[in-house]
C-alpha cells in the first residue's frame, strides 16, 4: 500500500528520513508532547484563526484531519460553488495531501495562497512548506499566482482594543523560492515512498534531530547513549566529530579514546575530568572574584512569559514580560532570608513588580543572578518604566553573574561540561534536587501560568499553581546560595 503524506510529513520527511519512517511505522515511540509543546501548537492555532481575519468573506473547510476526504469533498463542492476565500481547503495529488490555511481568488482561475506561521521570520523550512502546497493546489488542477507566508510582526506595539492585524502580521511574498523548490519535489516524494516501503533507516543522530524542529523521536534514538556520560552532552560537539565517534563506538564520554584528535580544547579539558571523576576549581581565581562581592548578596531569579500575541497594551508578540522573582538575601555569615512576589491579578505585572523588587533590593550589596538572563529583564524593565529606569539602572551596576564565575573556575565530572543551574546544583549540591517538584523548569512555568491568565485553569488549581511557582522560582534563587557557600568553601572562604 503507498502511504499517504502530508505536508507535515513531507517535512519531517527533509528533516530526517528516519523520523518519518517513524512516524508512518512506529507513531507510538513518539516523546510524549510536552505540556509546553502543546502550548507551542494551541498558541499556533490561535494566531492561525487571527490571521484569517486579513481576508474577508472567507469560508472554512471545517472537516479536521481525521476526515480529510470529507475536507477534500467539501473543498470540491466549495470551489463549483464560486467560493473566492477559502480557509484550510484540502487538496491531493501525487500521493500527498496538504491543507491551506487560506487560498484567494485572483480571477476565475488564480489563487494566491497563504500560509500562516506563528513565528516572527520565514525560515528556509517554510519556504519548503509553501512549495509542496503549491506544487499540490497546481497538480490539483488550480493555478496558483502567488504563494506567502504570513508571520507575527515582532516590532508592533499593541496599543490595547482590538488588534491592528495590518501590522500585527506581516505578509511575504516567497512565491521565487518555492518555485526554485518546486522541480526537486517529485524526485523527493519518490524517494521518501521508497523508504517507506523498506526497513526502518538507519540515520545517524546530528544536527538534524533539533533543527528545523525538535525531533518528536529523540528519546528513541538517543536511548543507545543513556548514561550519567553521553556524549551529546559535550557543549558545541560538532556533527562530524559525533559522527566519528559513533562509528568508533563511543557513546559515552569516558570512553573517547585518548588519541580522538577532532575535539576542541575546551572539550578535550571536559573528557579529562569526566574520566577523572574528580572536580577541578581553580582556588586563587574563585577567591579572587569571590573577594569583589558586596555582602549581603541578593541572588535574583526571574519567571518570564513570551505571549505571542500581546496580552498588554504597551507590548509587542513575544515580547519577554517578568512575572515573577525569587529573592535570597544572602549574608557574610552564611545566614540567609527570602522574598519573593508573584503577580497574582491578570493585568500588566511590570510595575508592581518592579516597585517591589526595587524595594527588595535595597541600595547596597551584591546582586547575583545565573547567566544574563536577569541583566537582560532588568534593562527591558528600565526601558518599559521610564521613571523607575535610573533606579533599575543603579541596581544594574550591582549585578555579579554566577554562571560566569562557575564557569570560569570549576569543572566538574557530573555536569559533562553544561552550565545550567539544573546541571550544576545536583553536581555541587547533590541533596538539593528539582526532581520533586510540581514545576520542573521555566518553561513549564512559564506555560502554566500564561494558561491561568488566559482563564484556562480550573479556579481550583489556581491556589496550587501559584504555590508551585513560588517553590520552584525559590528553589533557583536557594540553589545560588548553596552554590555560593560551596564556591567559598572551595576558595577558602567558608
Ligand atoms: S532523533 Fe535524530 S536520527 Fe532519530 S529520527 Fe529524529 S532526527 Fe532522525
Amino acid at each position: 500500500m503507498i502511504t499517504r503524506l502530508s505536508k507535515s510529513r513531507f517535512q519531517k520527511g527533509l528533516q530526517c528520513e528516519k523520523a518519518l519512517w517513524l512516524t508512518v511505522h512506529a507513531p507510538e515511540l513518539a516523546d510524549p508532547v510536552t505540556e509546553t509543546k502543546q502550548w507551542i501548537f494551541d498558541q499556533g492555532t490561535e494566531v492561525g484563526r487571527l490571521a484569517q481575519e486579513l481576508f474577508e468573506d472567507g469560508v472554512e473547510v471545517a472537516e479536521d484531519y481525521r476526515h480529510t476526504d470529507e475536507a477534500l469533498v467539501t473543498t470540491e463542492r466549495l470551489l463549483a460553488e464560486g467560493a473566492t476565500t477559502l480557509f484550510e481547503p484540502a487538496f491531493f495529488f501525487d500521493g500527498v495531501l496538504v491543507r491551506v490555511d487560506a487560498l484567494v481568488a485572483v480571477d476565475d482561475c488564480t489563487w494566491d495562497l497563504y500560509e500562516v506561521k506563528s513565528g516572527s521570520r520565514v525560515k528556509p523550512e517554510n519556504v519548503t512548506d509553501a512549495a509542496v502546497q503549491v506544487y499540490v493546489v497546481e497538480g490539483a488542477g488550480l493555478r496558483v499566482r502567488r504563494a506567502h507566508i504570513v508571520h507575527l510582526d515582532t516590532s508592533y506595539v499593541w496599543e490595547g482594543g482590538a488588534y491592528d492585524l495590518e501590522h500585527l502580521f506581516t505578509i511575504e511574498d516567497v512565491t521565487a523560492e518555492a518555485r526554485d523548490t518546486l522541480p526537486g519535489i517529485p524526485a523527493l516524494l519518490e524517494r521518501f515512498r521508497a523508504m517507506l516501503a523498506g526497513p526502518e533507516p538507519e540515520i545517524r543522530l546530528g544536527d538534524r534531530c533539533r533543527k528545523p524542529y525538535m525531533c518528536d523521536f529523540s528519546g528513541y534514538c538517543h536511548a543507545a547513549l543513556a548514561g550519567e556520560h553521553p556524549i551529546t552532552d559535550l557543549p558545541r560537539l560538532g556533527e562530524q566529530a559525533l559522527h566519528a565517534l559513533l562509528d568508533l563506538g563511543v557513546t559515552c564520554i569516558r570512553d573517547i579514546p585518548e588519541d580522538f584528535r577532532m575535539l576542541t580544547p575546551a572539550q578535550a579539558e571536559i573528557v579529562r575530568v569526566v574520566k577523572s571523576g574528580l572536580p577541578r576549581i581553580d582556588a586563587a581565581g574563585l577567591a579572587r572574584d569571590l573577594a569583589r562581592l558586596t555582602w549581603p548578596v541578593y541572588h535574583l531569579d526571574f519567571e518570564t512569559i513570551n505571549p505571542a500575541l500581546p496580552l498588554w497594551p504597551g507590548t509587542r508578540p513575544y515580547q519577554t514580560i517578568p512575572f515573577q522573582y525569587s529573592i535570597h538575601v544572602h549574608h557574610e555569615d552564611g545566614s540567609h532570608e527570602h522574598r519573593e512576589y508573584l503577580h497574582t491579578t491578570p493585568d500588566d505585572p511590570r510595575r508592581p513588580l518592579a516597585e517591589r523588587l526595587i524595594a527588595d533590593l535595597g541600595v547596597a550589596g551584591s546582586v547575583m543572578h545565573y547567566t544574563a538572563f536577569e541583566r537582560t529583564r532588568l534593562n527591558e524593565l528600565a526601558a518599559a518604566i521610564p521613571d523607575l529606569a535610573d533606579t533599575i539602572g543603579a541596581i544594574l551596576t550591582r549585578l555579579v553573574d554566577l554562571a560566569a564565575i562557575i564557569r570560569t573556575h570549576t569543572r566538574h565530572p557530573a555536569t559533562n561540561g553544561l552550565t545550567s543551574i539544573k546541571r550544576i546544583l545536583p553536581a555541587w549540591c547533590p541533596d538539593l534536587s528539582y526532581d520533586d517538584l510540581a514545576i520542573g523548569d521555566g518553561s513549564a512555568a512559564s506555560v502554566r501560568y500564561l494558561r491561568s491568565l488566559r482563564g484556562l485553569l480550573p479556579d481550583d488549581e489556581t491556589g496550587q499553581l501559584h504555590a508551585d511557582l513560588i517553590e520552584y522560582c525559590g528553589l533557583d534563587t536557594l540553589a545560588m546560595v548553596r552554590l555560593l557557600e560551596t564556591l567559598r568553601e572551595h576558595a577558602g572562604e567558608g
